[in-house]
């Protein structure tokens, strides 16, 4: 295309899954436009952001700007950008404190329409920030929100908060407005502080108007692909009634080619995160086991499991005799930055089984896009936050579901009934799993004669979908090339149109004036 002269400014939400989308987006969008990209967050995710830049190439016109932010001021403990590490109590915090970033912002763009004589071409902020659209609006621009989940989670989540259908009856299950009868949701795929929710608590405070202001924006950007959400995205397009564009997979697209990656910078290219394991050390210990053969388990960047649930899922994975990675965090109530114990697993299990290689555990945190793009990696059990998930199937690789918090239970339920690429074990932190039922789970998963073979069937098209969507030649353009092509023309079109009328409002201005 090439428009170098516009801008856009991007608000993400204080946390990696969010943070590595949003970065994933700008490169995808600067690529393709070369329009000026600014990434405003809080000093320490920007400075995180920072080293990412700069070891990426094609950065150019990729700019970073802290929004001021101290976290004491809020109730957070010192340094505390994000939701990683964040004890659950605190998490509420954060959301509000997010607040408080809405000045900055203004501040922000108004110094860069004041500097390049007109407003940037739009903001895209995270779909928590629905403060955003009266900035942009003020400010002569429009507003997309962004939301980093697929299409289902999403529609899900939003419909749930917005009328909390579990409020209106004494039962375990209910509908959902937006979402046909036949999807019927259980209390137990709520997050407790969800399920408490009646409107007026701190977490409704937050989320009902977020979410409302953001269905007044100029439309959606969703990390999905449109021939794997045909369903979710319909729902979601009903329920917002605003064009939603389908633009994921949002992943480096070395990890997309049809062999391993042996591209280690992809790691170091994902806002910032320093791996607690080398990343080499991870691959060379895959290699070690045969193609198909290996469990990888991780909850993602800000969730863990209880204590007594590590214990089991430990038990678990040993009696099945499988070759497993596990990224491994202290468990609920514990410090989760504090050092690792032993006595949190069963007693030897870490040296057992490193010692015969069966099992590699890393401490806090993996470089994930290498370990699911190795051929030896054969299941995920995952918490099911979305970008593990299109990280997940744009390599084939079917699911095991252990939903925590968020909108992962939906996630989770869809990949199950929709997709059929996914089991769910257990969900929450409460759930009393024995080690038995996690040996079963995985004896089922990788029997290929049975569900398991059918789930990486099923996991192997929708691989081929991601895929294909994203395929930009001459003859042939993915569907999610498309639909960035579509937004950037709807965002140039609007853009059009408001300087035609703002034209049309300085001649009417000049025309009275001359009558005078
Ligand atoms: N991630 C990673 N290594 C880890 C844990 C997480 O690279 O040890 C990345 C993962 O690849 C994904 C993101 O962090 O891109 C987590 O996002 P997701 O939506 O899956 O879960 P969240 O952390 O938001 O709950």
């Amino acid at each position: 295309m090439g428009f170098e002269n516009e801008h856009i400014v991007m608000l993400p939400f204080m946390a990696q899954g969010h943070l590595i989308p949003f970065l994933a987006l700008a490169k995808q969008i600067q690529q393709r436009t070369n329009f000026t990209i600014t990434i405003a967050c809080t000093p320490l995710n920007i400075q995180s952001l920072q080293s990412t830049i700069a070891t990426s190439s094609n950065n150019n016109t990729i700019r970073l700007a802290e929004l001021p932010f101290c976290s004491t001021d809020h109730g957070l403990p010192p340094n505390t950008e994000t939701t990683e590490n964040l004890p659950l109590n605190k998490m509420i915090n954060l959301f509000a404190a997010s607040l408080s970033l809405e000045t900055h912002a203004r501040r922000l763009i108004s110094g860069i329409f004041e500097k390049e004589g007109r407003p940037p071409l739009c903001v895209i902020s995270d779909v928590f920030f629905g403060w955003a659209n009266d900035v942009a609006d003020s400010l002569g621009t429009v507003n997309v929100s962004f939301t980093t989940g697929g299409a289902y989670g999403t529609a899900a989540y939003i419909s749930i908060w917005l009328n909390l259908p579990h409020r209106s009856t004494h039962k375990d299950f209910f509908t959902l407005p937006g979402f046909p009868e036949r999807c019927r949701f259980d209390i137990s795929q709520l997050h407790p502080f969800l399920r408490a929710a009646d409107g007026t608590d701190s977490w409704s405070r937050f989320f009902q108007p977020q979410i409302s202001l953001s269905a007044k924006s100029f439309g959606w950007l969703c990390n999905t692909v449109e021939e794997i959400e045909p369903f979710g995205l319909d729902i979601l397009r009903n329920y917002v009634r605003l064009p939603v564009w389908s633009i994921g997979p949002l992943i480096p697209r070395e990890t997309l080619k049809n062999s391993s990656t042996s591209d280690i910078s992809v790691s170091r290219q994902r806002a910032g995160k320093k791996l607690s394991f080398p990343a080499e050390k991870c691959l060379e210990w895959l290699d070690s086991h045969g193609s198909d053969s290996v469990i990888y388990i991780s909850f993602g960047s800000q969730n863990t499991i209880s204590e007594t649930q590590m214990k089991e899922l430990a038990i678990g994975l040993e009696e099945s005799g499988r070759a497993f990675i596990w990224v491994i965090r202290p468990p609920v109530g514990f410090d989760l930055k504090g050092e690792f114990r032993a006595e949190w697993l069963p007693q030897g299990f870490e040296e057992r089984v490193s010692k015969s290689n069966q099992g590699l555990l890393v401490h806090n945190w993996a470089p994930q896009l290498e370990i699911l793009s190795h051929k030896s990696t054969r299941v995920f059990v995952s918490h099911c936050g979305w970008n593990s998930v299109m990280e997940s199937l744009s390599q084939g690789v079917p699911i095991v579901g252990w939903p925590l918090a968020a909108e992962q239970a939906y996630n989770s339920k869809m990949l199950e009934e929709e997709m059929g690429v996914s089991v769910e074990l257990t969900r929450g932190v409460q759930s009393k799993i024995v080690g038995e039922e996690v040996k079963g789970v995985i004896d089922l998963v990788m029997d290929e004669s049975g569900r398991g073979g059918e789930m990486r069937k099923n996991a192997a098209v929708i691989k081929e979908k991601i895929r294909a969507s994203i395929k930009d030649d001459d003859e042939e353009k993915g569907s999610s090339v498309k639909a960035m092509d579509d937004f950037v023309a709807a965002l140039l079109s609007k853009r059009q149109e408001s300087s035609k009328s703002s034209n049309s409002i300085i001649e009417d201005w000049r025309e009275a004036l001359q009558k005078l």
